[in-house]
């Protein structure tokens, strides 16, 4: 089984990028489970056509007796895919991470997903707190991809969560497995995101343009490669599913220093 995760900044393309993944292995015959560990809950819209009607959180508040049943919190989407959001608290109210360790201590009580090829767990990034740390420091998930743009907050982002990464390889399995960059139309962006791969000792895996289908696959509440399996940007998605599933060049980070980033988008912004 391979246990991977997608981290990075809010709203820089995780949970998109994600579900086109998981879609595409489910058409190379591999059984995924997408978990979404972020309090938005919509990891798995473009999989299950709608948001996710009871994350685990849900569940464990309704429960009278505390006991929550796999069918209660597993939904099955796009290809028989199995879709999971851990869920959050109330806003303004409780702690989003503690959720995170409430919904995955749960899960792997219900030893449910044993039978799966792959479990992709899709986390929040910018807050690297104790709780969204806890796909990559329990053993959750051993193969971190960071989603970025060349923008430097999500370069910021992406290099925190390269020193999460950094701290608990030293004494467990996980590695980060490359960026993937999802094009926000910045300056030479695809040339910025390999050499910021390359310094943090990883490898742009891909690099994903900015396109028209994503957003109109959105609105139609479908993956890319549901709504328009015939297009290019249908085959990106295909091509990073196969690259990840083929990875065998995992790496212990070394993340850069502030000013390290800030020239870095400086050299590339300003040519
Ligand atoms: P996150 O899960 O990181 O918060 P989302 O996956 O929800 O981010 O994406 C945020 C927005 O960006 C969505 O509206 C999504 O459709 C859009 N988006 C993501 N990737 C692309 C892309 N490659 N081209 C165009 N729009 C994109
Ligand atoms: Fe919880 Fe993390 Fe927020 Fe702290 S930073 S309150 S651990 S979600
Ligand atoms: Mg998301």
């Amino acid at each position: 089984m391979k246990k991977i995760a997608f981290y990075g900044k809010g709203g820089i393309g995780k949970s998109t990028t994600a579900s086109n993944v998981s879609a595409a292995f489910s058409e190379m015959g591999k059984k995924v489970c997408q978990i979404g560990c972020d309090p938005k809950n919509d990891s798995t819209r473009l999989l299950l056509g709608h948001i996710c009607k009871q994350t685990v959180l849900d569940a464990v508040r309704d429960s009278e007796t505390g006991e929550v049943a796999a069918e209660d919190i597993i939904h099955t989407g796009f290809h028989g895919i199995k879709c999971i959001e851990a869920g959050g608290p109330e806003p303004g109210v409780g702690c989003a991470g503690r959720g995170i360790i409430v919904a995955l201590d749960l899960l792997r009580s219900l030893s449910t997903l044993e039978e799966e090829d792959i479990i992709l767990y899709d986390v929040l990034g910018d807050v690297v707190c104790g709780g969204f740390a806890v796909p990559i420091r329990e053993g959750y998930a051993t193969d971190i991809y960071i989603v970025s743009s060349g923008e430097l907050m999500s370069l910021y982002a992406a290099n925190n969560i390269a020193k999460g990464i950094q701290k608990f390889a030293a004494r467990g399995k996980v590695r980060l497995g490359g960026i993937i960059g999802n094009s926000r139309n910045v300056m030479q962006e695809k040339e910025l995101l390999e050499e910021f791969a390359q310094r943090l000792n990883a490898r742009l895996i891909q690099f994903i343009p900015r396109d028209r289908s994503v957003n109109q696959a959105e609105v139609n509440r479908q993956t890319v490669i549901e709504w328009a399996p015939d297009s290019a940007q249908a085959d990106v998605y295909r091509n990073l599913a196969k690259k990840i599933t083929d990875n065998n060049e995992l790496n212990v980070p070394t993340p850069l220093t502030f000013a390290e980033l800030e020239n870095l988008v400086m050299k590339y912004g300003n040519e």
